[in-house]
This record gives C-alpha cells, sequence and structure tokens, in this order.
C-alpha cells in the first residue's frame, strides 16, 4: 500500500518535500558503493520545531528516517535503501549566534564544515577538526560519526569542540544539551551519547562548537621513508620536541595515484615505498631549528630517505595535497575501505601483520595504504579490479576482514576509527565491543528511539 505523503507536506514549506527519482538516487546515499537506494522521500526541515513534526509524523505513520548531512559518510549510515524517509539538513545551515570572547559559536547541523572553518578564520580564530570531505560534509553530520581528520594528533576529535546539541530524539522530544556551557555536572551527559550515534538515537538540528586561537605559522614537512618500521621513530623524535599538529602516512601507490589524476610532479626527488607528513606551528625560530635537528638526526640514523619544508603557506597547502588527494584519487575504483586503529604504541606490529595478511590474501589485488599514523589510525583500500563486479569483490574483502579484525581485537584496537559503523561495518562490530555492550547500546537506542525509527539497521 502506498503511502500518502499529504499530510507530510503540510509540515514543511512548499519545495520542501522531493520524490522524484534523481533526487531519491541523490540524497538516498553517501560515498559507500555497495547498497540499494530506495528512500520514499526527502525531507528539507528549516526549524528544529519542523524536523520534531516530521519525527512524530514518521512515528505515527510507522515510516523509518534516515537523517543525512553532507553524504559524505565512508560506512552507509546515511543510505536508505527501504524506504525510509531521508531527512536533509540542507536548509538548517544559519551560523545563528557567535562570541568571539568565549570563542564559540552556536548554528544548525546543516551548516558545511567548511564554513564554520572561515567564519572562525574571518574572526581571527580556528576550527581545527579538519579532512578532505570539509567542503561538503555538515556540522551535524561530523557529530554524528565523531569525525576525526588530519589535526587529531593536537587537537582532538569532534567530541571535543562540542560544547551543546540539541536534538529531537525518536520519539519527538526536543532536548537542548548542556547549552554551551563549559561545566555543568548535573548526572549523565546525554550531549555524548548523541555524538558518534549515526544518527539512530534522533536528529541533531543545532550545535554550539567551541573555537580556539589559530596557529601562527603552519609549517610542512614531506619524508620520504624506507621501510614501515620507521614510522613511529620518526613520530617519537619529533614529537619530544615539538607538538606536531598532524602527523600522516601513505604509500607509493597513494601518491602515484594523486600525480597521475591531478597531474602533478613528484614532491621530492627520491622515490621511497612510504612517505611521512608532518606539520609543526613553527611560530618562532626556535621550533623550526628543532625541527631541523631532528630532521638530521633522523637522516643520519637511516630512518628518512628524503624530505622537503614548505617555505610558505602555499607550500605547505600544495605540499598537504598529496596526502589530501588521495581518497579521491581512488574512488572511482570503488575501494573497499578499512578504518582501523591501535593505540600508536603498537602501530609497528600491527602494520607489519596487517601487511602479511595483505600480501597473502590480495595478492591479485592493488592495496593503498595511507591514514592519520600519528593517532594509531590506518586506512587500509583495496582496489576493485575493473573487469570485477562490485558485489564479488566486496564479498572477497569481506572474507578477509575478520582475520584482519581478529587482530585487531587480540590487539584491543577498533574495526573503525572515525568513519563509523553505519552498514558496512555492522556485522563486525563484535570484534570491537563486547555482547554486554551491544545489548547496552540496544537499551539506550529504546529509550531514545522507542519506535525504532531512529536509521533502523544502522550500526547495532
Ligand atoms: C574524501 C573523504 C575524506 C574523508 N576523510 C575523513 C577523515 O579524515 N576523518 C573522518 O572522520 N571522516 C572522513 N571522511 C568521512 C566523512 O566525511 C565523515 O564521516 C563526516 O563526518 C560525515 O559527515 P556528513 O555530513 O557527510 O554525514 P553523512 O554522510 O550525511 O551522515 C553520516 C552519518 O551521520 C548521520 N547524520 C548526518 N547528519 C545528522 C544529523 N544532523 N543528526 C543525526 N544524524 C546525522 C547519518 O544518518 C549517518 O549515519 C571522509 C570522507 C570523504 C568522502
Amino acid at each position: 500500500m502506498s503511502l500518502d505523503l499529504t499530510s507530510l507536506q503540510t509540515l514543511l514549506d512548499s519545495d520542501c518535500l522531493l520524490t522524484d527519482g534523481d533526487s531519491l538516487q541523490h540524497y538516498g546515499k553517501d560515498w559507500t558503493n555497495f547498497y540499494t537506494v530506495a528512500p520514499i522521500a526527502i525531507a528539507f526541515p528549516k526549524t528544529t520545531e519542523q524536523v520534531q513534526a516530521v519525527v512524530r509524523w514518521c512515528a505515527q505513520n510507522q515510516v523509518a528516517i534516515v537523517p543525512s548531512g553532507g553524504r559524505t559518510g565512508l560506512s552507509g549510515g546515511a543510505v536508505a535503501s527501504n524506504g525510509e524517509l531521508v531527512v536533509a539538513l540542507d536548509k538548517m545551515n544559519n551560523i545563528l549566534d557567535f562570541n568571539a570572547a568565549a570563542k564559540r559559536l552556536h548554528c544548525q547541523a546543516g551548516v558545511i564544515t567548511e564554513q564554520i572553518q572561515q567564519f572562525a578564520d574571518d574572526n581571527s580564530l580556528y576550527y581545527p577538526v579538519d579532512f578532505a570531505s570539509t567542503g561538503s560534509s555538515q556540522i551535524g553530520g561530523n557529530i554524528a560519526t565523531n569525525a576525526g581528520g588530519i589535526k587529531v594528533i593536537k587537537y582532538g576529535m569532534t567530541r571535543d569542540w562540542v560544547l551543546g546539541l540539541t536534538v529531537v530524539t525518536g520519539s519527538g522530544e526536543i532536548l537542548e544539551l548542556n547549552q554551551g556551557l563549559v561545566k555543568n555536572a548535573t548526572g549523565y551527559d546525554f550531549r555524548h551519547l548523541f555524538i558518534g550515534s549515526e544518527g539512530t538515537l534522533g536528529i541533531i538540528t543545532e550545535t554550539t562548537i567551541g573555537l580556539c586561537r589559530k596557529p601562527q605559522n603552519l609549517t610542512v614537512l614531506l619524508l620520504a621513508i624506507p621501510d614501515l618500521n620507521s614510522l613511529m621513530p620518526i613520530l617519537e623524535a619529533f614529537q619530544q620536541q615539538i607538538d606536531l599538529t598532524a602527523y600522516e602516512f601513505f604509500s607509493d601507490v597513494a601518491l602515484s595515484k594523486v600525480m597521475d589524476i591531478h597531474k602533478m610532479a613528484a614532491p621530492l626527488k627520491t622515490e621511497a615505498p612510504f612517505y611521512c607528513l608532518l606539520e609543526l606551528d613553527a611560530s618562532s625560530e626556535t621550533e623550526l631549528d628543532k625541527a631541523f635537528a631532528v630532521f638530521e638526526t633522523c637522516m643520519e640514523q637511516g630512518l628518512l630517505l628524503d624530505g622537503a619544508i614548505s617555505q610558505s603557506e602555499q607550500q605547505a597547502q600544495d605540499l598537504w595535497k598529496y596526502r589530501e588527494y588521495i581518497s579521491e584519487s581512488i574512488s572511482h575504483y570503488k575501494p573497499y575501505k578499512n578504518d582501523i586503529a591501535v593505540t600508536p604504541e603498537k602501530i609497528s606490529k600491527f602494520l607489519e601483520e596487517v601487511d602479511v595478511i595483505v600480501k597473502s590474501e590480495y595478492p591479485e589485488f592493488e592495496v593503498v595504504w595511507f591514514g592519520h599514523i600519528g593517532d594509531g589510525n590506518l586506512h587500509l583500500n583495496i582496489l576493485k579490479p575493473e573487469a570485477l563486479s562490485v558485489d564479488d569483490f566486496k564479498s572477497q574483502c569481506d572474507k578477509v576482514s575478520p582475520k584482519i579484525f581478529q587482530r585487531l581485537q587480540e590487539m584491543k584496537g577498533t574495526i573503525s576509527a572515525e568513519h563509523g559503523v553505519g552498514l558496512l561495518k555492522k556485522p563486525y562490530l563484535n570484534y570491537s565491543r563486547t555482547d554486554a555492550e551491544i545489548q547496552l547500546m540496544k537499551a539506550v537506542k529504546k529509550v531514545f528511539d522507542p519506535n525504532n525509527i531512529m536509521n533502523p539497521g544502522k550500526l547495532i
């Protein structure tokens, strides 16, 4: 029986409910390639009250909701495959309030992440959560996935910057959580339950975000390294002297894909199997001198083969491109992605073991390594050969993932460091969370979403 959407339309402004085929395909999916896309309609509320009305309508009509941000997610969290209503936050994109002295802004959840970064910059402040998709992702989506990115080593995850949230729960209640407070010792902090909840508890409609002082002179070093074993000694050598703002790594295959797609020249004269990119705030000559001294020591110890250092902001941005363009440069291969992490001190051993598994299990596939290695976070991307169908490719990769996850479990790592569980990692959640924890998660979901309408089938 088809559902009459007329009563839903009356809850929204005109032109804010779409049902045409192109819109259903466009708004019904994220960056994943593995799932059918079949939402019933796309709703674009403009206020928290409209979101509340839509959620209540869905509860009455037993329609499931998929909250949708910038749809840059990599785990299928924003995919609507089963006649769900997609609630897109695109029209809730206003910055509502700003307090420069308190370094705090209040905005709707559909504001694009880069807009927040730009707004902070225009006001001589800094929003440090950063990654390659911030030009499209929304702050609400970042909060729902607790996004990380390239500056976590110094500035932490999205969670560390959320001072308040307004949410509409699955039962249609509006909650204002923590209200921008720095201190608030009044029991359970539900704000933190919603951060990383992947749209399964409710819809985030507004947020208060903390900002910080701008770094003065971000300087980038790109280093060629002989093997994976050099990664951590280099990090330790630098971290003992300087607070790095980023420590990233990528393989020669990753670099070659970026150079091919973007027609970029090699960044260094020396070719190497792996590269790492460091960033520091060289606001004084002393910091730069320290960095040079560590560089030379690492060179003498054979940990490095070559390196380049940025001399200007433009050069720093140009060096970053070799790292930031990787995801986009391999996207046409429909890669099978693993976003895994262990604590940084275990990363060398873990990388060694994953390398063995990958070489023996994926001999015929091209593998691209990169990641936020300073946080212990590795992105392992298996590229689909053109001749293989998406389904066959995924099922072959699905057979290998448990071997990596088994090792992760033994090393007390995680199957998802920052991309979330969504649909893609849901079958493997038990490698990172115990049965008791999963039962508690289900119980928590029931409290906030008693009708099971919020992103059902995702995460748990
Ligand atoms: C090129 C590229 C690079 C990336 N690099 C990184 C990286 O370095 N670090 C990182 O952490 N991620 C990275 N990502 C993944 C992605 O950008 C993040 O997960 C991002 O936070 C998703 O935000 P979004 O607005 O696109 O959310 P969506 O993809 O739209 O949604 C993600 C999840 O959040 C839920 N959701 C969205 N909005 C709301 C809301 N308002 N209320 C409740 N639930 C909501 C959705 O239902 C879904 O479950 C990358 C992605 C790409 C394409």
